[in-house]
């Protein structure tokens, strides 16, 4: 079950392979969450879009998402506030409402709604209580409804807890369905089995097939471009794992570890719990072991019907990178290191993408630029570098393992999971070295030991 997906996807099209030469206005690398929604936005501004996707649609992160919408799922709007100031963490939020809100309307016009709860947010404080009121209060002065209360009772035990009222869980296969059946309708093009090997400014390329537009979205979870960007320095890939939990006891909303640790909402008669499982490629505790170790005992002991388990990027500063790839090509766009608020940041970037593309300008593009600047920022993107040139040297010593194609880094396998893994930018591959996900385009041969 780890490497399969969580949600069922019942009728579904099937999209063919690119074959040939195309031509479009836009072509989006990447089926997932953004490059869905992204795809969607263009196609509403008119314009003529295709979408390449090395598997199935919606097979990646996006098919592991636990639904749980909020304007934040850890502690990081004070930290913005120090970093980048009171007005740049203000627009981070509004930008947030305006994608919370814009999801909400999809959900208004949908028959189903994507099964949307409004539900409240908490932010569980497991040691510290006082780091919660500087966060409710940052999230205040932003905009948000943040309420502490010391009476709210949290499923997992914590020093305090605050409350973002007004959030929403959905069901994510449901909402992202319609997306492609709305961009569909407004004459996207999509093609599956289609793994872009190479990009240039107007040209992405794939083994059969090649698609010449002057904009191009990399949509692909971690990006496959590393120069230039240079995002193979600023950001990481973390496992995360979903835990469904079945007749686990009933609580309302859901909650989120201020750390980033857990997450955990209301489904069905149980409950879904996701775990962050540390760096990909680094040795951590096993995400089932976690469970029982950490969590089962205040869950009534709830069985877990199976882990899923998926990767997700994770920025050197806390904030997506949304916007052109570099000052060098302004006509590539990113749009990755969503931290795990996903839902959110793919709205953002559909939102912020189309509106570069159509000559528009957004306020918050400024927030998300993967160009960014200023001394807070540079800190931290050099200590993303740091760790990462650290896991670097530390692949080296597996003297046999086999290597990324991505950048030469050594692989790790992991016996249990049967999978081999990246420590330094976190591509994976299966037991037999299929690609499962970003930033490597290509197999790994696994060369068998006698
Ligand atoms: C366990 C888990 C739980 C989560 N829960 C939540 C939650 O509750 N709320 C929330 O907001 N977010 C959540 N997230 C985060 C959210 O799911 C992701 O941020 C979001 O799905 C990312 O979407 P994406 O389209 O950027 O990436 P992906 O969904 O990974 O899509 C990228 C796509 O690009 C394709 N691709 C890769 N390389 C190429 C190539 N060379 N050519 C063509 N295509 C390529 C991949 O096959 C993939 O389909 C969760 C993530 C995980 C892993």
């Amino acid at each position: 079950m780890r490497n399969h997906e969580f949600w069922v996807k019942e009728d579904w099209g099937l999209y063919p392979p690119l074959r040939g030469p195309h031509k479009a206005d836009v072509v989006v690398v990447g089926g997932g969450l953004t490059g869905m929604t992204t795809a969607l936005w263009l196609c509403k501004a008119g314009l003529r879009v295709i979408l390449l996707e090395a598997e199935t649609l919606a097979c990646g992160a996006t098919a592991r998402c636990a639904g749980m919408l909020s304007l934040t799922n850890r502690m990081m709007q004070e930290k913005l506030e120090k970093q980048r100031g009171v007005e740049t963490a203000g627009a981070f939020l509004r930008s947030q409402m305006t994608s919370f809100g814009a999801i909400r309307s999809l959900a208004e016009e949908a028959e189903d709604g994507f099964d949307w709860q409004d539900a409240d947010a908490g932010i569980v404080a497991v040691s510290r209580r006082k780091d919660i009121s500087g966060e409710a209060a940052a999230l205040r002065r932003a905009g948000a409804a943040a309420d502490e209360d010391s009476t709210i009772r949290t499923p997992l035990p914590g020093a305090g807890a605050f409350s973002l009222r007004n959030m929403a869980t959905l069901h994510p296969i449901k909402y992202f369905r319609y997306l492609t059946q709305a961009a569909t309708k407004l004459g996207l093009r999509i093609f599956e089995h289609s793994r872009v090997m190479a990009l240039e400014t107007n040209l992405a390329q794939t083994r059969q097939g090649i698609v010449t537009a002057p904009y191009i979205v990399i949509a692909t979870g971690y990006p496959i471009i590393n120069v230039p960007g240079w995002y193979f320095i600023r950001l990481q890939q973390r496992r995360r794992t979903l835990i469904p939990l079945a007749g686990a006891p009933a609580f309302e909303g859901m909650y989120f570890d201020a750390t980033g640790r857990y997450g955990l909402r209301r489904w069905q008669d149980g409950m879904l719990l996701q775990l962050d499982g540390g760096v990909v490629g680094t040795a951590r505790e096993d995400a089932l072991t976690q469970y029982d170790r950490h969590y089962a005992s205040y869950l009534g002991n709830a069985q877990a019907a199976g882990v899923y388990e998926g990767a997700e990027t994770f920025s050197a500063d806390g904030l997506p990178y949304i916007g052109a790839y570099s000052h060098k090509t302004p006509n590539v766009f990113v749009a990755t290191g969503y931290g795990g608020n996903g839902l959110l940041g793919s709205m953002t970037a559909a939102r912020l993408i189309s509106a570069r593309v159509l000559g528009l300008t957004e306020d918050s593009a400024y927030v998300f630029s993967g160009q960014r600047t200023g001394n807070s920022v540079l800190l931290s993107e050099c200590a993303a570098a740091a760790a990462i040139a650290g896991q670097y040297i530390g692949s080296m010593t597996h003297l046999f393992a086999p290597r990324c194609p991505h950048m030469g880094c050594k692989l790790t396998y992991s016996r249990e999971r049967r999978l081999w893994e990246c420590p330094c930018h976190g591509s994976r591959f299966d037991d037999i070295g299929h690609l499962i996900n970003a930033p490597a385009v290509e197999d790994v041969l696994i060369r068998r030991r006698r």
